[in-house]
Order: C-alpha cells, then sequence, then structure tokens
C-alpha cells in the first residue's frame, strides 16, 4: 500500500500577510486571494465617530493621524493604510494658505499664490516644515505599529495637481498653450517637490506612494498629457525608489495606454473607466486598483451593491479592489468593510 504523505500546507490567504498580497498585488504578482485596498482617503464621519479621531485635528497632529489612519486596516479590513487624507500637505508647505476645514468639510484654498512667469523654489526647510513634518511622522508610526503586518502607503502630488495648487487651476491651464514654456520650467521645478517628499516618505517607513496628479479629461487632452507629464511621469517612477499607485479622477481610458508606458506599476482608476475598458488599455504588466464607485456602491449602496460589484470587479481580473477615490466624508464605512469581507472569502 503506498505511503500516504502529509499534504504540505498551501500557500493560502491565512498564511500570506496583507501587506504581501497587497505588495504582490501592485506588481501583478501571483497572490493567495486579490488586495483590498485605498491609495486615497477611506476617512467616513462614522469613521472619526468609531475611532474618536477627527478632521480637522488629524490633518496636523501625528498621533492623530495615524490613528485614524490605522482604522483603515483595524475597522475596514484594507491590506493597507493611508495616513494622508486632503491633497494640500506638500502644497501648504510650499505656502499656499489652506484652511483645513472641519469635522465635516475637507481641507481647501483659493486661487493660486504664483504668475506662471515667476520663479518659483522649493523652501530648503520643506520636509520639516508642519505640513510634510507631521504626515512623515505618522508613516513613522504606522509603520511600528503595524510592523510587516498591512502595508503603508504614503501620497505625493504631481506637478500638473501642484500647478492647479500654486498658480490656480485657470493660469496653469491657460498657458499650456499660452506659455507652454513657462509651464515646462514650473513643472521641472515642481516635480522636484515630489521626488524629495516622495524619498522621505519611503525612508519614513511607506511600502508604495500613491502620485496623484489630476490630468483628468476635461483639464488636460491626451496630447497634452503626452506633451507635458507622460515622461515626467517615467521620470518619477525612475527616481522614487517604490512602487507607484497613479491616481487620475475622472473618465482616462483616452491615455491609459500612455499611462501604461510610463513603467508605473499600478493604476488607481475612477468608475467613470468601465472595468473592462480599464482592464483592457491596462494590459498584462499595469496593475489596477480602485474602479469603486464612492456614490452608487460607497455612499448609497448596501450589501447587496458592494457584493455584486466586488464580483463584477474579480471577472475583470482588477488587481486591488477598493473605491475609485477618497471616499465622501458622508458615506458609512461599512460599505468598504463589507467589500473587504467579500475580497478575503474569494482566499
Ligand atoms: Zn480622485
Amino acid at each position: 500500500m503506498a505511503e500516504v504523505l502529509p499534504v504540505p500546507p498551501r500557500e493560502g490567504a491565512q498564511t500570506v500577510k496583507p501587506r504581501e498580497i497587497f505588495l504582490r498585488a501592485l506588481k501583478r504578482q501571483e497572490v493567495p486571494r486579490p488586495a483590498v485596498g485605498s491609495a486615497t482617503s477611506v476617512i467616513t464621519i462614522d469613521l472619526m465617530d468609531a475611532t474618536g479621531v477627527s478632521f480637522p485635528e488629524a490633518h496636523l497632529d501625528a498621533a492623530k493621524m495615524a490613528d485614524l489612519a490605522a482604522a483603515g486596516h483595524t475597522l475596514i479590513g484594507f491590506d493597507n493604510v493611508m495616513p494622508l487624507f486632503s491633497v494640500w500637505h506638500e502644497s501648504a508647505a510650499m505656502g499656499c494658505p489652506v484652511e483645513w476645514g472641519e469635522r465635516n468639510r475637507m481641507p481647501d484654498c483659493r486661487g493660486g499664490i504664483y504668475g506662471i512667469e515667476d520663479e518659483i523654489s522649493i523652501p530648503k526647510d520643506l520636509l520639516t516644515r508642519k505640513e510634510c513634518r507631521v504626515p512623515l511622522e505618522a508613516i513613522r508610526l504606522l509603520r511600528r505599529r503595524f510592523g510587516d503586518e498591512v502595508a503603508v502607503v504614503g501620497k505625493v502630488f504631481g506637478p500638473w495637481t501642484l500647478g492647479y495648487h500654486l498658480f490656480g487651476v485657470e493660469e496653469f491651464l491657460v498657458n499650456t498653450l499660452l506659455k507652454p514654456d513657462a509651464v515646462r520650467r514650473a513643472i521641472d521645478t515642481l516635480k522636484e517637490v515630489a521626488v524629495e517628499f516622495g524619498r522621505a516618505q519611503i525612508e519614513a517607513g511607506a511600502d508604495a506612494l500613491c502620485l496623484g496628479d489630476h490630468a483628468t479629461r476635461d483639464l488636460c487632452s491626451p496630447e497634452a498629457y503626452r506633451e507635458f507629464l507622460q515622461a515626467v511621469h517615467s521620470e518619477l517612477n525612475e527616481r522614487i525608489p517604490c512602487p507607484l499607485i497613479l491616481h487620475i479622477c475622472g473618465e482616462t481610458s483616452d491615455r491609459l495606454r500612455h499611462i501604461r508606458e510610463t513603467g508605473i506599476d499600478c493604476f488607481h482608476y475612477d468608475s467613470k473607466v468601465p472595468d473592462s475598458t480599464a482592464r483592457r488599455l491596462a494590459g498584462d504588466r499595469l496593475a489596477l486598483m480602485g474602479g469603486t464607485s464612492n456614490i452608487e456602491v460607497i455612499r448609497n449602496g448596501g450589501e447587496e451593491e458592494a457584493v455584486r460589484d466586488v464580483e463584477e470587479k474579480l471577472a475583470e481580473h482588477i488587481d486591488i479592489l477598493g473605491p475609485e477615490c477618497a471616499v465622501p466624508l458622508d458615506a458609512p464605512y461599512r460599505n468598504m468593510k463589507v467589500l473587504a469581507e467579500e475580497v478575503k472569502k474569494v482566499g
């Protein structure tokens, strides 16, 4: 009679830690189950209630920022945490007079502070200014807290978004047509902010970075993307030594091909791009994250919509499931929890 050998334990979702699953999914490597998480804010008012930590304090206090971000894993069940909730940290450190909002209102800043011909320079103490120092410290705290269990994702903004912030949207966009050389000079300076802040976040313990750069169809044509940004995004990918998750809101199918060519590992896409279109255009190498509607599923949906959404994403081989962009503050965090539970059932 043949000897019955013990079956070696199969590498399963129980033995591979969430951090590893998230980081493998970012590179489209083999995973025991799909990853679930977000590169943008998952903070809702009911999550603030549940943690006892609120906006606006959590934007500029490292311990509070880390505590609130941790709930992305401890209460929602995502494989990653991400503590930079707003879009303003490095812009504020660059001089934008940011108003840090309220418990039920995200930070904002009106108008630019420079003209496109102005010489802008990066302050030497950029990283020690409070608006950068706080998220760096929060990343350190999260790394210490979660060790190798949960992925810590940081966030930097690319030169297109920083251009909107520092020059104002109109001044920046009009001059892509009127003074393209001045815009190029500005982009050249501003990309260094992303490199500097990004490297500091990696040093603090970030495993990967969200690169937000709002080159959306209504504000940037695919030609403008190629002309002003594609090479810059490739360069950022080479100079920032960790996986990047490029986040661009809105309909991006007309530039996904160009994004794929940058060499960036992952694209965080909006529900305006159909899942099957995103997968087809991203090809085999570019990982896809997000795509779940913040309005229909996360805010207005229930368990049924969340479960159906997971099925749709899995059918299209989306690598990391989760919300398409920063979650509306008045959404219930429960729907994200349902997403996480559903994804984990697959493992
Ligand atoms: Zn977005």
